[in-house]
């Protein structure tokens, strides 16, 4: 109040600049883009499958792939092991948001993939939150084989089964496209009948996650044999039943995300560095919002100071504007770039983000042990910002199905179950309400290094 330097006007006041919208629509040629994250239970096949798939798309060369195997093997299990599968200089041409989180990317006839990290093991459930954060659409890999299935649904040796609290933390964070990939059908010989049961062991569950049925495809698949993944079915036993699309034609039936550039810019900050080009206050994040110039000027949260956009680059190439969906580094002026962290967002200064200090949340708690009271303290996740947090409310239990209050003001959530809560931050935090903005509306809490819910924001209630 008073002292700030910027205005903040109702984000249904913004009139996009439709000249520059335009020139940014007729850009064509351009593919549109999905970020894609593949989950399942430890050992389901994720690595091999896409493994598998990048080598078809012959971006992957086979002694690459001998060798990394070997590493991966050598490792030990529990991560994803195909980060092997980043081809030489990704790194470097995906900085920024895409950098912490993309393995690889393909292209499939109408869209550019970008296939985000999502480890499979229990003590990676974070890093498929920052993965899932960002997530369009999941591949569920789930195994066919006797027992498999039905240790990825129920555990093992006291270990919870990941298949249900996989696809149940990308519902929680937003994600409405799904994949099931019924994997390892070759052990089976391609046997129908299991894979009908599977579908119907895994149906009324993902109903219950709130996985509309038209937006769940299924698919047997074996990554191991290679079958159903890029072509058509060689199997004879597979071809006999099967009539559906393979996995890449499935991949690519999906729809691309809806990208918000008709709104106020949103620039979440994944990483601050310098660079010869682009200056000492540059930044590498995505567009989730809005459109981005050089020369314009920019709001840097929460710090509310007002920079100049000098330059901007898109795939390690200078380029004169980018549009939500994008991302780039940005390099700034007439900033230090100490008020710049991993967290920050750049916006239009007559549209600021929300830098919130109170928010309604609506969560999915995890298999805790410990119920969630009124009082804890943890520390919340979104995008790339975190902040020690509060639960200040415990405002209603949800019936997981319906939405609708099971109960108000409950005295405990306990493990999963779905509930809306009130949280205090000490520190303000770059946030927006869900249907705003998606993507600065998907959070997460954790507690002593342990994710203990993920969900969205419905309310701002405090900046
Ligand atoms: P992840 O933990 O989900 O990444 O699983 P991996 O890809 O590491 O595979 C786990 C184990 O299952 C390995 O021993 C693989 O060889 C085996 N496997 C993976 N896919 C298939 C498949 O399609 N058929 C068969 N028979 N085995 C598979």
């Amino acid at each position: 109040p008073g002292k700030r330097k910027w205005q903040s006007l109702p984000l249904s006041a913004y009139r996009p600049d439709e000249e520059l919208l335009a020139e940014i629509r007729s850009r064509g040629g351009e593919k549109d883009v999905l970020n894609l994250i593949i989950v399942g239970h430890v050992d389901a096949g994720k690595s091999t499958l896409m493994g598998r798939v990048l080598h078809a798309l012959g971006q992957v060369s086979q002694k690459e792939m001998h060798k990394n195997e070997k590493q991966s093997k050598e490792q030990g299990k529990g991560s994803f092991a195909y980060a092997w599968v980043l081809d030489e200089g990704a790194e470097e041409r995906a900085r920024g948001v895409t950098m912490t989180v993309a393995v690889a990317h393909f292209e499939t006839p109408q869209k550019r993939i970008i296939l985000l990290d999502a480890p499979g093991h229990k003590d990676f459930v974070p890093n498929m939150i920052s993965g899932a954060s960002q997530a369009d659409a999941t591949i569920l890999v789930v195994d066919a084989t006797p027992g498999g299935f039905e240790a990825g649904m129920e555990g093992q040796g006291g270990q919870g089964g990941q298949t249900k609290e996989h696809a149940q933390l990308a519902r929680s964070l937003g994600v409405e496209q799904l994949i099931v990939a019924v994997n390892k059908m070759d052990a089976i010989e391609y046997d129908q009948e299991r894979f009908t049961e599977i579908q119907a062991g895994l149906v009324p569950f993902l109903r219950q996650c709130g996985f509309k049925d038209s937006a769940v495809r299924w698919l047997p698949v074996s990554g191991l044999a290679g079958e159903n993944l890029t072509e058509p079915p060689e199997a004879k036993e597979l071809a006999a039943w099967y009539r559906g699309p393979h996995l890449l034609a499935a991949v690519d039936s999906f729809q691309a995300p809806v990208r918000l550039v008709a709104k106020p810019l949103r620039l979440v900050v994944a990483e601050v560095f310098k660079t010869r080009t682009l200056g000492s206050a540059a930044i590498g994040g995505k567009l989730e919002g809005g459109v981005l110039k050089q020369g314009s000027k920019v709001l840097v949260m929460p710090a509310g100071e007002v920079a100049t956009v000098k330059g901007v680059e898109r795939n390690g190439e200078a380029v004169t504007g980018a549009a939500a969906g994008d991302s780039v580094d940005v390099g700034l002026s007439g900033i230090e770039p100490n008020v710049l962290f991993a967290g920050s967002v750049l916006c239009h200064p007559d549209y600021p983000v929300p830098t919130a200090t109170k928010v309604e949340v609506r969560l999915l708690t995890l298999n805790i042990v410990m119920p969630l009271l009124r009082g804890a303290s943890l520390v919340l996740h979104a995008h790339s910002a975190k902040q020690p947090v509060r639960i200040s409310e415990l405002v209603s239990l949800l019936d997981p199905k319906s939405g609708q209050v099971a109960k108000a003001k409950p005295r405990v959530v306990t493990k999963n179950q779905s509930a809306v809560v009130e949280l205090v931050a000490e520190r303000s935090i770059c946030l927006e309400a869900y249907t705003d903005y998606r993507a600065l509306g998907r959070i997460a809490l954790r507690d002593s290094g342990k994710t203990v819910a993920v969900g969205i924001v419905t309310k701002i209630l405090e900046t």
